[in-house]
């Protein structure tokens, strides 16, 4: 068996697709503005880049990368633990801390690594950690470093966390339970104030990843923990400057005065190069926008999904369960997925594909996420370009021709 072999089914699937001419690994030869990229050679609206508030082209956060980059090189070139904190990181920590209200933050190099690193390292042997079945992968990757015993609980449901958290009530072990504000694939919030209500009352730790709800929820953009007024009860705020602050890295923040040994207890902290001076500076510039504009960009996003998802509803999609800037558009198979995901691209619009094993219960997806920066005719453009194709893949239906009264 060679090397590689453990994957035939990848590779199978994979070379399927390229074959029927749907691969669906595309590259941005130029990336124009946050909604627009040259893709094959053409001009491509975007419409699945989790740039929520269309800041990756913000002018401000530009001028903090370069006048970083000028200041203080293109990277650190070490760990945080060594040589890669400067006055900055702990700066942007500071501030990330206050915007929550907490008394502390660690700034990791993703928010891939934020998941990983902390939740393994604040469970351990003897305790259990608890998660919603449709975790992320940088959860349920957490689960494989951790020594503790990991239970999952069905998607959104606090009864059966309830029904898990209970079982465990006479086991020494710490509990933490991991949710999400917002999933990443269906685009549906937790029912946050009933789990953490179930939580506490077993005596376990919250922890929440607010991925895709920094800025998009919340009176302030702190998420679904401060849209429900939970901010104050959850142990662990979890977040990535990769979607709404439109950079890379990710942050925990809590309340907890022993949060600052994970610093020296983290592996995926220790043992990786810090954030370079310009992506510091420009999630610190994306932080102040957050603050300053935040409710105007917010109701730009939500007028786009709106756009987006009652126009797809009105065509005969079936979505995701709730408007957010996440929307699911339910394909049948993984073929129709891919081939109208294709269709779509070769008309100028791109969006992700996700199929299983990324989602949850086997769906296949077209994954859209909506930009403050899109404007509303980009966004009815895309309504009707998917609607004829889905209508030419059978996934709606045509529209029915009205009958002529007969005349009488
Ligand atoms: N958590 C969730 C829910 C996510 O969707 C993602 C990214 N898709 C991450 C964590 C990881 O974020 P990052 O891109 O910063 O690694």
């Amino acid at each position: 068996m060679g090397i590689f072999d453990r994957h035939r089914h990848l590779i199978d699937t994979y070379r399927t697709m390229q074959e029927a001419g749907t691969d669906p690994l595309v590259t941005m030869e130029r990336v124009l503005s946050p909604t627009e990229a040259l893709i094959n050679g053409r001009k491509t609206l975007l419409v699945g880049t989790n740039n929520y508030f269309g800041l990756t082209f913000d002018k401000e956060c530009i001028a903090a990368a370069v006048e970083a980059t000028r200041a203080e090189g293109t990277g650190t070139t070490g760990s945080r633990m060594l040589n890669g904190t400067y006055a900055e990181h702990a700066a942007l920590e500071a501030e990330l801390a206050d915007f929550y209200g907490m008394k502390h933050c660690i700034v990791t190099t993703t928010g891939y690594q934020a998941n990983l690193g902390i939740i393994s390292t604040l469970v351990g042997d003897g305790d259990y950690l608890v998660i919603d079945a449709d975790s992320h992968a940088s959860i349920y990757d957490a689960c494989k470093q951790t020594q503790a015993t990991v239970i999952r609980f069905k998607h959104n449901d606090p009864a059966s966390l309830e029904a898990r958290l209970r079982r465990l009530k006479d086991e020494p072990g710490n509990k933490l339970v991991v949710v999400e504000g917002i999933y990443s694939m269906l685009g549906d919030t937790a029912p946050l104030k009933q789990l953490v209500d179930v939580t506490k009352r077993y005596g376990g730790y919250t922890m929440v990843d607010e991925a895709h709800s920094l800025g998009a929820l919340g009176e302030h953009g702190r998420g679904l923990v401060e849209e429900v007024g939970v901010l104050d009860e959850v142990d662990f705020v979890v977040g990535t400057f990769s979607k709404t602050l439109g950079a890379v890295g990710g942050f925990c923040v809590s309340n907890h005065d022993g949060f600052e040994v994970l610093r020296v207890a983290t592996r995926a902290y220790m043992f990786t190069a810090s954030l370079p001076p310009s992506i510091v500076a420009s999630v610190r510039a994306a932080l102040r926008i957050v603050r300053r504009d935040g409710a105007k960009l917010r109701d730009r996003l939500w007028d786009n999904v709106a756009t987006l998802y009652d126009g797809l509803a009105a065509a005969g999609f079936r979505l995701g369960p709730e408007h957010g800037p996440v929307v699911a558009v339910m394909m049948p198979d993984q073929m129709t997925t891919v081939a109208v995901w294709k269709a779509l691209l070769d008309d100028g619009i791109y969006v992700n594909v996700a199929v299983p094993p990324a989602t949850p219960g086997g769906l296949c997806l077209l994954r859209c996420s909506l930009s403050a920066a899109h404007s509303r005719a980009q966004l009815q453009h895309m309504v009707e370009r998917l609607t004829a194709i889905g209508r030419r893949f059978g996934v709606v239906a045509m529209p029915q021709r009205k009958r002529a009264v007969a005349a009488g």
